[in-house]
């Protein structure tokens, strides 16, 4: 079965900085690391990792971020046939972060936001099992993509992050809904619309409807897509035809190796990892 994955793809511009520059101020950071994101690359690569066949609709610049986007994608296996070249320049995210760890991120969507309706209806649909979207992508490709998959019979599953209000029609399609809890607390009551709801509730686990799934207790090194390791191993397993309380326990499961390794992508675990054949995440000493 094939996973299909729409959503951004980012070069991420990290730097770190003694402390966050005020208004006129200028602050010297160390050496930019520049690292493939963005929710939908990072989704499709989490899943791919984990053995998924994933196809990746997206856009990205003719650039050298672009390149960097193409290429990690592609290493993970996942196929770049419906990534689209635009001429808008390659997202990017400018993030800083500072020595308490904490991030302040400005995104440039750049070719994300030249994703088309048209571009959709190009997919190949009748390979397609289930759709995973996120935002950071215009809203109306989204919601266009989920009645697409809803008019095939396919299984749409939604990242609602950044969170964003959504047509009435849209949230019953989706199978689940995925939101950490800053987000569910944004949509209120419209959580209870979609035909599940997962939500993810950083190192307290997740939850769904009043099911509790706790964390595996690791220590926490970066959660920098945390989230979207969390989705793609849901979504690998969904692809498996497991039940969804079960691809939760697993995407836990992933989403907590993936904290334990610095950044998004390259944290991503496979199968082996998972199984214990290359060791286990650190586990976090009481006290
Ligand atoms: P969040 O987006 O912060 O809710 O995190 C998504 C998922 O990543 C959670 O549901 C957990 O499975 C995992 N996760 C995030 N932070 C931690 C942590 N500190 N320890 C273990 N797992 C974590």
């Amino acid at each position: 079965m094939t996973i299909l994955v729409l959503g951004s793809a980012n070069a991420d511009l990290v730097v770190t900085v003694p402390h966050r520059p005020r208004a006129g101020e200028t602050v010297l950071g160390g050496d930019v690391r520049t690292l493939p994101g963005g929710k939908g690359a990072n989704t499709a690569v989490a899943a791919a990792r984990l053995g998924a066949r994933v196809v990746f609709a997206g856009a990205v610049g003719r650039d050298g971020h672009g390149e960097l986007l193409r290429t990690s994608l592609a290493d993970a296996g996942v196929d770049t046939a419906h990534l689209r070249t635009s001429d808008r320049p390659t997202g990017t995210a400018h993030i800083t972060v500072t020595p308490d760890g904490e991030n302040s991120i400005v995104v440039s969507p750049g070719a994300n936001a030249d994703l088309r309706e048209s571009d959709i209806d190009a997919l190949p649909w009748q390979d397609v099992a289930t759709l995973v979207c996120s935002l950071e992508i215009p809203v109306p490709v989204v919601c266009h993509a989920i009645r697409t998959a809803a008019g095939h019979g396919v299984r749409a599953v939604l990242n609602l992050s950044p969170v964003t209000d959504l047509p009435d029609d849209v949230l019953p399609l989706l199978d689940p809904l995925v939101v950490n809890e800053q987000e569910a607390e944004a949509l209120g009551t419209s959580v209870d619309v979609p035909r599940a709801t997962v939500i993810t509730l950083g190192a307290d686990g997740a939850r769904l409807g009043d099911r509790r799934f706790p964390a595996s207790r690791v220590r926490a090194v970066d959660t920098t897509g945390a989230g979207d390791a969390f989705t793609g191993a849901l979504v690998r397993e969904l692809d498996q035809g497991v039940t969804l309380p079960e691809a939760v326990g697993f995407a836990i499961r992933a989403a907590a190796w993936s904290v334990t390794r610095e950044g998004a992508q390259p944290s991503y675990p496979d199968l082996a990892d998972l199984s214990g054949e290359r060791g286990r995440p650190a586990v976090r000493r009481p006290g």
